[in-house]
């Protein structure tokens, strides 16, 4: 198994001109030590994870770069809460390369590992606590079975870092096919840069959607690929309870991937308005603006592509959006309630989310309870109904619920089992991510993330022993205040 040094990164991006990026080498992070390794990433790549020989923290954090890595940091631009700002780019990422192996295409990247030419006045840096929430955040989602960027490692260091209050340093390298964003085709396009742009979606469709790279209507085709892929992640969002926080263009992906963990959150009470990012005051991304938000950002993207097509295909493209959304969030609910997929239990789930609402019932805590769901008429089913303070809104819900279960060939044991299958008994909840925080950085104790690596990885399993971290959250956390800073 190959050293990170030895491995053989193949630079594709790199490969294309020095329009899409700078070429950069990432700044010395002192006192550099290994917090956390991520084995089933490392796999990935197939990864030697026992070197002894070698401080692996090094070449984890860009002190030390693999000979046939080319760092560089890529250019974009974005909308950021909705107003267009012309050049962002990668401020603290640095892309190393990808490797090409049995388990496809991985690219690495540094996140935190100091200053590139899209800096702007920042450090470069991230801190410790940000770096924590993205390597659990990220394994969480994929752990989910949500297509997401994944973490292979986190290293920390001494080095103080100045936000609200002094805070030390942190690297973690990111695995991803592929980092590039919608805001990669909008500089182009705010520049005036068709080629630009035709040679980045080339390059997009050779790679990541090669299957249209023959067609003569490819670029439409493209387009509606990152819609259909767009509508299918926000629709798991909206079915696991994610928020991402800050939906900027500039963290959409190309690929339909969850990217740029920051203020995320998963809901604890079923709370559409849910607003995670303490620096979103208007409630832009507040949870239940998730589908439309990216309905708009899918228009910024569409609106960047249209030197390469009409406007009439990019808007057929984009039409598809809300029919994909729907039916895919159709589709995850009523697997959620064990139910075929089918519209007509829309009424159901809407009721079902009213009742959630009104009574604050933590919504994971609801729907891995509703998998024991006794459908014998005369069943109280007590553990659901005590989550209501109003018992009789669940009753009544119960008892549509009852009925839809028994005309569909029903057989409680059976359902209980698939309904577990994605129905997650954890997840990333913030308070559990603060008590990592705080154990890593005040007590340099690893256990708690360890911990939280192991049952988020495998969420829907039972996890006898550590069914602590199912529960909801305790009263100091309502205090657990998140925001851009990072
Ligand atoms: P974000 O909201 O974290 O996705 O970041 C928005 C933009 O600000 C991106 O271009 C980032 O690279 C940049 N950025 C955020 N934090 C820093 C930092 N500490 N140093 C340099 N650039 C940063
Ligand atoms: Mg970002």
């Amino acid at each position: 198994m190959p050293t990170l040094d030895s491995l053989n990164f193949c630079n594709h991006f790199a490969n294309l001109t020095s329009f899409y990026y700078s070429k950069i080498t990432p700044t010395p992070l002192p006192n550099a030590n290994l917090l956390h390794l991520n084995h089933s990433a490392a796999a990935l790549i197939n990864l030697a994870t026992d070197q002894t020989e070698c401080n692996i923290a090094d070449w984890l954090c860009g002190n030390a770069i693999p000979a046939s890595a080319e760092p560089v940091a890529a250019l974009y631009a974005g909308h950021q809460f909705g107003h267009f700002v012309s050049q962002l780019g990668d401020g603290r990422a640095i892309l190393l390369g990808g490797i090409e192996g049995e388990h496809g295409y991985w690219e690495l990247q540094l996140k935190g590992a100091g200053p590139t030419p899209y800096s702007r006045n920042s450090d470069g840096r991230a801190v410790l606590r940000s770096s924590i929430r993205e390597y659990l955040g990220s394994e969480a989602m994929h752990g989910l079975g949500i297509p997401t960027t994944r973490a292979l490692s986190l290293v920390g260091s001494s080095l103080p870092v100045y936000r609200e209050t002094v805070e030390t340093a942190a690297v973690i390298m990111r695995m991803s096919p592929s980092f590039i964003r919608f805001g990669s085709f909008e500089v182009f396009f705010y520049r005036g840069q068709p080629d630009a742009i035709r040679t980045l979606a080339d390059y997009v469709i050779r790679h990541h959607y090669p299957e249209l790279n023959a067609c003569k209507d490819k670029y439409p085709r493209f387009l509606q690929a990152v819609v259909v892929a767009t509508a299918k992640l926000i629709a798991q969002w909206q079915a696991v309870g994610f928020a991402h926080g800050v939906m900027n263009t500039d963290n959409m992906s190309i690929l339909g991937l969850t990217l740029d963990y920051g203020p995320f959150g998963f809901l604890d009470h079923y709370d559409p308005g849910f607003i995670c990012n303490h620096s979103d005051q208007g409630g832009r991304y507040a949870f239940d603006q998730q589908p439309d938000v990216a309905a708009w950002n899918l228009t910024r993207l569409a609106q960047a592509l249209t030197p390469l097509m009409s406007v009439e295909d990019a808007k057929a493209a984009l039409d598809v959006y809300p029919a994909v959304f729907t039916s895919a969030y159709i589709d995850l609910m009523c697997a959620k309630l064990g139910l075929t997929a089918d519209k007509t239990r829309v009424p159901l789930i809407m009721q079902l989310l009213d009742i959630l609402q009104e009574n604050r019932v933590d919504y994971t805590i609801f729907m891995r309870r509703l998998c024991d769901f006794n459908s014998a008429a005369d069943a109280l089913n007590a553990r659901l109904r005590d989550l209501f303070a109003d018992r009789a809104a669940f009753d009544s819900w119960a008892a549509i619920y009852r009925t839809q279960l028994n005309t569909a060939q029903n057989d409680d044991h059976a359902r209980a089992i698939a309904m577990r299958r994605v129905n997650p008994k954890y997840i990333l909840r913030n308070y559990l991510a603060e008590n990592a925080i705080v154990a890593a950085r005040d007590h340099n104790d690893m256990s708690e993330i360890n911990n939280l690596m192991h049952i988020l990885q495998q969420p829907y399993d039972e996890h006898p022993g550590m069914e602590a971290y199912a529960a909801a959250p305790p009263d100091w956390a309502q205090h657990i205040s998140v925001s851009c800073s990072s």
